[in-house]
């Protein structure tokens, strides 16, 4: 034990946890975020081309230029606004380390970061290693919608930065234009950074449109995106993303990334530059999910559950209010040991433990899976 734990309440993640218990129960896992089908072959072969080719040792800092041209291009051509590929964007591994970086180097002690429960888990403790201090602001049940008077009330000279994750995890809910246009409002007028976990960002459904903060000028002016390979391309054990940035902010960005991991994986990256080019890898993947949504929620047509179908990322809500009321966190370890299903309950992203009576599955699986899943859950 060390003497003075820079994170002294800070327990082992819940999808490390899940994913054990899964393991040791023999249980189907929908708990922690992967889908259970294979990365496209062809991806595979050009990474394994790359190799061949020679590109194993360190790639340039801020990532291979292929690579962040067409990231460039993408953002461009989807959200028509330019990110320089040589001073705006930098290749991480996975939005995790981004995240971490952007903090790192914008967070000082006392600082205040507003962010919105429930929370993906990683954004906390960050803000916490780096003296700053978390204001949370928590989102309710059923449709976790944020009140931007709320926001403005939390707001103090201290605040530095509001973290937004839209697509949503884990309520699977989205920001609409209106919503940004009132982020973009309130951080102008109080010179706050906006950290925005864009992660979900091309898995949305229903005809909706990602309101990205690139689409909106002066939020991008003081914004910091961050994306997620992994999440896009199903292979999310290559831990490969990205951040993008305006210059000023991405000069800080990389001054710490270069100390953090200096550069990442370069056979991964060239095979993305190539893989980009083809557009439809990445525009028909909310098609895709939202297929599995809807077979998903077929499926569990007429069971206990209270369900709001989610509009983007593959994540779905389960209320389970109707059938128990155990505790999220005992009814998902029962569901694992007993029933032998997998689930994540969501009170530990909430402020305060807050539990809802809501558990969140992932149907980034297989038909076969989501067929067996449901036909459990469906006789709680
Ligand atoms: N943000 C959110 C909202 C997530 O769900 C995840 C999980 N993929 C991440 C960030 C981290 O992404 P990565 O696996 O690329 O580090
Ligand atoms: N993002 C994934 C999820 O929400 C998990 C990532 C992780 O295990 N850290 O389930």
């Amino acid at each position: 034990m060390i003497k003075n734990s820079k994170l002294p309440n800070i327990p082992t993640s819940i999808f490390a946890k899940m994913s054990k218990m899964a393991a040791n129960h023999n249980a189907l896992n929908l708990s922690q975020g992967f889908p259970n089908f294979p990365s496209d072959p062809a991806l595979n072969a050009l990474v394994d081309q790359a190799m061949r080719d020679g590109f194993n040792q360190y790639a340039p800092m801020a990532g291979d230029f292929e690579l962040r041209m067409e990231i460039s291009e993408k953002i461009e051509n989807l959200h028509n606004h330019f990110y320089n590929p040589d001073t705006e964007i930098t290749i991480t591994a996975g939005a995790t380390q981004a995240i971490y970086t952007i903090i790192a180097a914008t967070i000082s002690k006392g600082d205040e970061v507003i962010i919105f429960t429930p929370a993906y888990d990683c954004y906390a403790p960050t803000v916490e290693l780096f003296g700053g201090k978390i204001v949370p602001i928590q989102l309710k049940p059923p449709f976790y919608g944020v009140d931007w008077q709320e926001v403005a009330d939390k707001i103090s000279s201290k605040t530095k930065m509001i973290i937004i994750n839209s697509p949503h995890n884990p309520s699977g809910t989205l920001l609409t234009k209106d919503d940004m246009l009132e982020l973009q409002d309130l951080a102008e007028k109080n010179d706050l950074l906006v950290l925005s976990d864009e992660v979900y960002e091309h898995i949305i459904f229903d005809g909706n449109i990602h309101q990205s903060v690139s689409r909106f000028k002066a939020l991008a002016e003081r914004s910091f995106i961050t994306a997620s390979f992994g999440k896009t391309f199903h292979n999310t054990g290559w831990k490969m993303g990205y951040c993008a940035a305006p210059k000023y902010l991405m000069k800080e960005f990389q001054k710490v990334h270069q100390f953090v991991v200096f550069c990442v994986n370069y056979p991964f990256q060239k095979g993305f530059a190539t893989y980009l080019k083809d557009a439809n890898h990445y525009l028909k993947l909310s098609d895709f999910y939202q297929q599995k949504r809807d077979f998903f929620l077929h499926l569990m047509k007429g069971s206990n559950f209270k369900i709001i179908p989610s509009k983007g990322t593959y994540f779905q809500m389960l209320d389970f209010s109707e059938i128990s009321n155990e505790s999220d966190i005992t009814f998902a370890e029962r569901l694992t040991k007993a029933h032998k299903i997998a689930t994540i309950p969501t009170s530990v992203f909430n402020e305060g433990k807050r539990d809802f009576k809501q558990i969140r599955v992932c149907f980034a699986k297989t038909d076969e899976t989501l067929a067996e899943a449901a036909k459990i859950l469906k006789e709680l």
